[in-house]
């Protein structure tokens, strides 16, 4: 506290990312990071990249990498919107979007971030409950007589759960919500769901927000990127123009737009970490653990006779490092990253031996 301080800044509750332990030789699972390099090809443009050329301002429009994207994704260039990581991208979505006289609405249980952007910003929020098995029902995101939202945004898969709302559903929401602005953040699409940008041309209400973090494995990089409407993105570059207005440095865009044409690495990437999670939930099964359905590179798991927060505990002696939560309805639960057969295989082991001791 200072009385130099702002008022905002007096009021403001920062977001607590997943922590990045300085020390080696940790089996670390709390941060969703993908445990596979980047493409070699994005690797070698940034390479090539790292010459007397970073004397001069990157491209303020990041004009190549928004073409790649376009391309990729089969939508126009000016559908698409790109920032440093997803979050600067949803940060200006709030502001520029979301920021209405209604609230805005989201479930009680989702990433983090969107209560601590609301505050930044002043925006007020209704938390809608997720369903008892924690899925998300289209249903109680429809506008109702008295009660309509300002905005609607959640992740698909949902954060911290990995739990999948089929696209279906998200049409649903869309299509019944024509006045206000609903924004699909999938950060963990690329490991089992199908995207929303197929509906991006039928509604201009839709913003869907991906990011290179976790499937791309470039979470170092901080790359992400929103396809919406050509309205929308106009919104957002109007925001981020008032702002910073070179985002993306040269090494992001030319190692970006690299792995965007590294199509085969990406998928075979992807795969690995499907089928190392299929794996991870059958034996996690078998030790006890009640694992809620992932589509995500995560699980979200809860063991009946043993304390999440004991159990974290347990593993970080083990040089084990999990992701729990202390908040309501989740605070038995237990979020672990899906690493490599290997990892996981250690983590299997010191669970086995936690709960048999
Ligand atoms: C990881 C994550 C992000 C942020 O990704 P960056 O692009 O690294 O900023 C956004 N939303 C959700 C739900 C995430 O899990």
């Amino acid at each position: 506290m200072s009385r130099y301080w702002s008022s905002v800044v007096h009021g403001l509750t920062p977001y607590v990312p997943g922590e990045q332990p300085k020390l080696e030789h940790l089996v670390k699972l709390n941060t969703n990071e993908n445990p596979y390099g980047p493409s070699p090809r994005a690797l070698e443009a940034i390479q090539a990249a790292t010459g007397s050329t970073l004397r001069l301002y990157p491209d303020p429009n990041s004009d190549a990498l928004k073409a790649a994207l376009a391309t990729y994704h089969k939508v126009r260039t000016d559908q698409v919107f790109v920032g440093n990581g997803s979050d600067e991208v949803l940060a200006h979505v709030f502001l520029a979007l979301l920021n209405q006289d209604q609230p805005l609405w989201f479930p009680d249980i989702t990433y983090s971030f969107y209560p601590v952007y609301c505050g930044l910003y002043g925006i007020q929020s209704k938390l809608v409950p997720l369903r008892e098995d924690f899925s998300i029902r289209a249903e109680d995101y429809l506008p109702r007589f008295n009660d309509q939202a300002g905005g609607i945004i959640f992740p698909n898969p949902n954060a911290p759960t990995g739990c999948l709302l089929p696209l279906a559903g998200i049409e649903r929401i869309v299509a019944g919500n024509p006045d206000v602005v609903v924004v699909i953040d999938e950060a963990y699409v690329d490991f089992g769901g199908d995207t929303a940008i197929a509906l991006v041309d039928r509604y201009p209400n839709l913003l869907v927000v991906q990011t290179f973090s976790k499937g791309r494995s470039l979470a170092g990089l901080r790359v992400g990127f929103a396809v919406g409407h050509p309205a929308l993105v106009e919104a957002l570059e109007r925001v981020k123009n008032s702002f910073n207005s070179y985002p993306l440095d040269r090494l992001a865009i030319v190692g970006a737009v690299a792995s965007v044409q590294d199509e085969a690495y990406f998928q075979e990437n992807c795969q690995k970490v499907v089928a190392t999670r299929q794996t991870l939930v059958e034996e996690m099964g078998q030790l006890g653990f009640e694992v809620l359905p992932s589509a995500a590179n995560f699980i979200f798991a809860r063991h009946p006779s043993y304390h999440a927060m004991e159990l974290s505990m347990a593993l970080r002696e083990k040089a084990i490092i999990v992701r729990h939560f202390r908040k309501p309805r989740i605070d038995q639960y237990l979020r672990i990253t899906v690493g490599t057969d290997e990892q996981c295989r250690i983590l299997l082991d010191a669970l086995a031996e936690i709960l048999g001791g």
